[in-house]
């Protein structure tokens, strides 16, 4: 598709400088197109009023400005948004849109499947498709911010925040989501925060250890059990991996970052597995030494997996045991789980049960997305 022309939104800003540099243009010109892509969230050259005409018109000729397309859009009773998005290949991926008091969070996917294979995941559970390209991945926050207008325009910056809690294991498809968090932090893109840019991962220790010599956003650790041989069971990638030596990459990170230095954990709590009195006792005395939140999930069923979500009581119970040994930890409220867009729900699918649904290509979706 598109032929030889490049996709801008392919382009980090080096990139972007290059490619200017290439066509013989000063280096501000790659600035001014980052603007107009992604605070303006333009998709034509006409726009971009600032450029000469000329020049537009050879970036015509040899580039486009092209996005994954909107396949179903579906609002949740609470306001949550999920977009399936299809990408060129054909497949879906999901991004969701959580609104809470004082912040937006935009959920971002990172790759079409996951390899981890964790035993309570729903993208897990559909295998490895690919890796996510760059105009894939800031793609979604660009659609986002379209669809919500640019803060430029409104003076509103609807999406606050973007955790890389979608499909797929970030540290897994390292360039492409370093390239879109660089993107996210850049004042000339979207400028976001290093605290308000999440990455959350189940612990691929040499990735992490490379991250931290290139980024220092915020970091949420997939941890879900207190010890190897339960976390064997649930995240599989932890036998390589195991707890003591991903605390203590995950310290290396903490300790050389100014914005994350605070960890979170987050632990899916499932029905008479993780969830014990024990469990909490010993999850307190893993994370005695990393400053961290404990951000306890819900677990979220769905179809082929026979795990049952905590009681409420167990919740409770364990909750209180962290906190009576000092633990911060907050409990994730299910956000979007009447459309499938809570927490490990993502799995590109297209369904009917929607209140309100753009149906734009039904097809492409179903045969593509499921591995
Ligand atoms: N691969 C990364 C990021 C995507 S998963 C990671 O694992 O961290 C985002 C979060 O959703 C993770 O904490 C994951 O464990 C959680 N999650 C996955 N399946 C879930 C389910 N069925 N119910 C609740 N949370 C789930
Ligand atoms: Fe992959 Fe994260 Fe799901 Fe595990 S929880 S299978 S790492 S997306």
């Amino acid at each position: 598709m598109n032929g030889e022309k490049t996709n801008l939104l392919n382009l980090s800003l080096d990139g972007l400088k290059d490619y200017f540099a290439d066509l013989g243009e000063k280096p501000f010109r790659a600035t001014q197109v980052l603007k107009w892509l992604h605070q303006y969230g333009v998709d034509d050259f006409d726009s971009m009023t600032n450029i000469s005409k000329s020049l537009r018109g050879k970036l015509k000729d040899i580039a486009i400005i092209h996005g994954p397309e909107v396949v179903t859009q579906q609002i949740s009773d609470d306001g949550t948004i999920k977009w399936a998005l299809k990408l060129d290949s054909g497949q879906a991926i999901e991004t969701v849109f959580i609104p809470e008091k004082n912040r937006g969070t935009l959920c971002v996917s990172s790759q079409v499947g996951c390899v981890v294979d964790c035993s309570f995941c729903s993208t897990g559970s559909q295998g490895f498709n690919r890796n996510l390209e760059l105009s894939e991945i800031i793609g979604q926050v660009w659609h986002a911010m379209r669809y919500f207008g640019s803060a430029k325009v409104t003076g509103n910056r609807t999406i606050s925040n973007v955790v890389f809690m979608g499909m797929g294991e970030p540290l897994l498809n390292f360039d492409p989501v370093v390239d879109a968090m660089n993107l996210l932090l850049e004042d000339n893109a979207y400028g976001l925060s290093k605290r308000r840019v999440t990455l959350s991962t189940s612990g691929i220790v040499p990735a992490l250890d490379k991250l931290l010599e290139v980024t220092d956003v915020a970091l949420a650790l997939s941890l879900h059990a207190p010890n190897d041989k339960l976390r064997d069971e649930l995240v599989p990638i932890n036998k390589k991996y195991p707890i003591d030596v991903l605390l203590k990459s995950v310290k290396r990170y903490l300790d050389n970052s100014a914005a994350a230095r605070k960890l979170t954990v987050e632990y899916v709590m499932i029905d008479g597995l993780n969830d014990s009195i024990d469990h909490a006792c010993e999850l307190a005395k893993i994370l005695r030494n990393i400053p961290n939140k404990i951000n306890l999930i819900p677990y979220n069923p769905f179809p082929g997996n026979s795990y049952r979500s905590s009681s409420q009581k167990t919740l409770k119970a364990f909750e209180q045991i962290l906190v009576s040994n000092g633990m911060i930890v907050t409990t994730r409220k299910t956000r979007g789980d009447d459309i499938d867009a809570a927490c490990g729900q993502l799995v590109g699918k297209v369904n009917d049960r929607t209140r309100r649904m753009e149906r734009i290509d039904h097809k492409a979706i179903k045969v593509n997305n499921i591995v």
